[in-house]
């Protein structure tokens, strides 16, 4: 998966994303981080990139020229990469799929619109739909973004309308421009992407997976400031450790988001899981 960042400020995005996990991504080729600097693409002999807002107020906005030409210039990597990366893969799917006498022509025409298709553009913005686990899922599933980072007041509405697909919001509070926002976003999609993580069945079981927390986790020692690792974590007994993790997500889930808790509830089968659970814990007591 490719990352491209359209920005002001390119080393923020290359100096915070190249370390650790995501660093040893990009180094292993499993995602990639490009930062481009709109500044470079300023017609300003000045190499200004702002102006007054007209009609007056606060600040200066972003300007529609150079952001639009250093969006074009990524637009059009994109698809030249595309272009070659299908005009060596076409001809061997239709080999093969001939081999395998199959019908290869929607497969094939599939293949061929994805690569000239433009990519999404995410402008980050705190007017934006409110970034989610479940936006993260469904962004994971894309070969390129671009994500478009404002700064000063934001940027002049006319080129948004011309390049933006998606406007993403990190929530509800003003930041001074959308080089973390974008950052926050990378982070947790590149998690989604396969390989990324050593063990892909971390991210599956986590917070937000159906609507539930995480349930609390224990490592060495045993003990520690007097407080024990539950038992039923050291029993080696997996169906009742899964249990006991469930258990726990829902009580966690109720307690610290009751939001999230109305929506797993609202769900018929996670009420019979729930009225399940009540009714072997009252059959426990009486015993
Ligand atoms: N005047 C704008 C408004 O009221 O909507 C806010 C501009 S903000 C100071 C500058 C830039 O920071 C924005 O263009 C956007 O890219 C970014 N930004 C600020 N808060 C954000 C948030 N909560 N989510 C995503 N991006 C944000």
């Amino acid at each position: 998966m490719r990352f491209h960042v359209l920005t002001l400020f390119p080393e923020m995005i290359m100096d915070g994303l190249h370390t650790s996990i995501l660093g040893r991504a990009c180094e292993q080729g499993h995602i990639s981080i490009d930062a481009v600097n709109i500044r470079d693409y300023t017609e300003n002999k000045h190499k200004k990139v702002d102006d007054y807002p007209y009609g007056g107020g606060a600040g200066m906005l972003m300007q529609a020229q150079p952001v639009f030409d250093a969006y074009k210039a990524v637009e059009e990597k994109i698809l030249a990469r595309n272009k070659m990366a299908s005009e060596n893969f076409i001809p061997k799917m239709k080999a093969r799929n001939q081999l395998q006498e199959k019908n290869s022509e929607l497969e094939v025409a599939n293949s061929e619109n994805k690569n000239f298709t433009k990519p999404r553009v995410i402008y980050l913005t705190p007017q934006g739909s409110v970034f989610t686990q479940k936006m993260a899922e469904e962004l994971a599933k894309e070969e390129d973004l671009v994500f478009l980072c404002g700064h000063y007041e934001g940027i002049d509405e006319r080129v948004l309308e011309e390049i933006v697909t998606d406007y993403v919001s990190i929530g509800d509070y003003v930041l001074t421009g959308g080089e973390l926002p974008a950052m926050v976003m990378i982070d947790a999609i590149s998690r989604l992407v396969p390989n990324v993580l050593n063990n892909d069945v971390s991210a599956e079981f986590e917070s937000f997976h159906d609507d539930l927390l995480e349930y609390p986790q224990y490592s060495r020692p045993e003990e520690w400031h007097d407080k024990k690792v539950p038992e039923v974590l050291l029993s080696g007994h997996h169906a009742n450790i899964e249990k006991w993790r469930k258990e726990q997500s829902i009580i966690r889930t109720k307690e610290r988001r009751p939001d999230l808790y109305e929506k797993w509830i609202s769900k018929e089968e996670n009420q019979k899981y729930l009225e399940k659970l009540n009714k072997q814990k009252a059959k426990k007591k009486s015993v």
